[in-house]
């Protein structure tokens, strides 16, 4: 099924025109899940996975063979990406672990405690062109059994965290924000922008994405606010070719240009968590929303990935 495609586009601003295709619908790929996230496009097999996290499931999608399970159980699988060897880096929060997938199918722990203490349930992650791999650990995943094993934070604090590429070790590399979520560099890894949805347990919390300078390619520096995000939040959101974000939020995805400003929305049916560009020209944007995954045809491709 496909939305009226006029009736799905919000211009902000005059560039946004250029990045849209007028003509082109929302297609509704999927539905039937209970909360969506963690996109990854694998170029390999053309194919698009997510996570049905409450559901402890990743699902997959192809043009040709539809939709079907990927892997279930799932370990309440949330966020996912690609390494540069094209491996599934994901974020488990029922192991509380970032564990990548070999391409024998093997797990490897890439992480799963901090100081000897255990993380809380890591969400989302990318990895840098040095191989570094860069992730947020906010409760979600402990909170409650919805969506994970709920137990107590052993760190106490919600943090994002850098993994060594070369040595595996870890380091705190952002401390100061309350339910760090979504991630991703700018397109020179200069910067990093980091969403804090801590509105979810905190009346007046953030719903903003920050965004921050890389030093020596292993630390950050600033965090000043880049984008507020109204209504809803950012909970995961990817860079188009230009270097503009395309995230998520709570009446379908916004996109703001590297300045910040405002572009332009997709209009979605359902509260979006998150998005990632694939199909076979990276012209494509998948969108995890709630119950479904939907997918917009643009005129931007996404940008090179890591
Ligand atoms: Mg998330």
């Amino acid at each position: 099924m496909a939305a009226s495609p006029a009736s799905i586009y919000v211009h902000a601003d005059a560039r946004f025109r250029a990045l849209v295709i007028g003509t082109a619908g929302l297609d509704c790929l999927h539905t039937g899940s209970r909360w969506t996230e963690g996109p990854v496009y694998l170029p390999a097999t053309d194919e698009l996975i997510w996570s049905d996290i409450p559901n402890n499931r990743l699902l997959r999608w192809s043009e040709g063979a539809g939709a079907g399970v990927f892997r279930q159980p799932s370990d309440y699988n949330n966020g996912n990406t690609l390494d540069r060897e094209g491996r599934i880096v994901g974020c488990l929060h029922g192991a509380r672990a970032v564990v990548r997938t070999e391409h024998d199918g093997s797990r490897t722990v890439l992480a799963s405690h901090w100081q000897g203490k255990r993380l809380n349930s890591p969400n989302d992650v990318v990895v840098k062109s040095d191989g570094s791999i860069w992730f947020t650990d906010p409760a979600y995943g402990i909170d409650s059994d919805y969506e994970g094993h709920k137990a107590d934070s052993e760190i106490g604090a919600c943090n994002v965290y850098r993994i060594d590429g070369a040595s595996g070790e870890i380091t705190l590399v952002a401390g100061d924000m309350e339910r760090p979520n979504g991630l991703a560099f700018s397109l020179d890894e200069s910067r990093l922008y980091i969403a804090d949805t801590g509105l979810t347990h905190r009346a007046g919390g953030p719903h903003h994405i920050r965004v921050f300078d890389v030093v020596d390619g292993a630390r950050l520096r600033g965090g000043e606010v880049f984008a507020t995000i109204s209504p809803g939040l950012a909970d995961g959101f990817r860079l188009d070719a230009h270097g503009n974000i395309w995230t998520s939020a709570g009446d379908g995805v916004h996109c703001y240009a590297p300045d910040g400003t405002l572009l332009g929305k997709v209009l979605v049916p359902e509260v979006v968590s998150n998005v990632v560009f694939g199909g076979p020209r990276g012209n494509r944007l998948f969108i995890t929303a709630t119950t479904s995954l939907y997918a917009v045809y643009l005129a931007v491709n996404g940008a090179a990935r890591p």
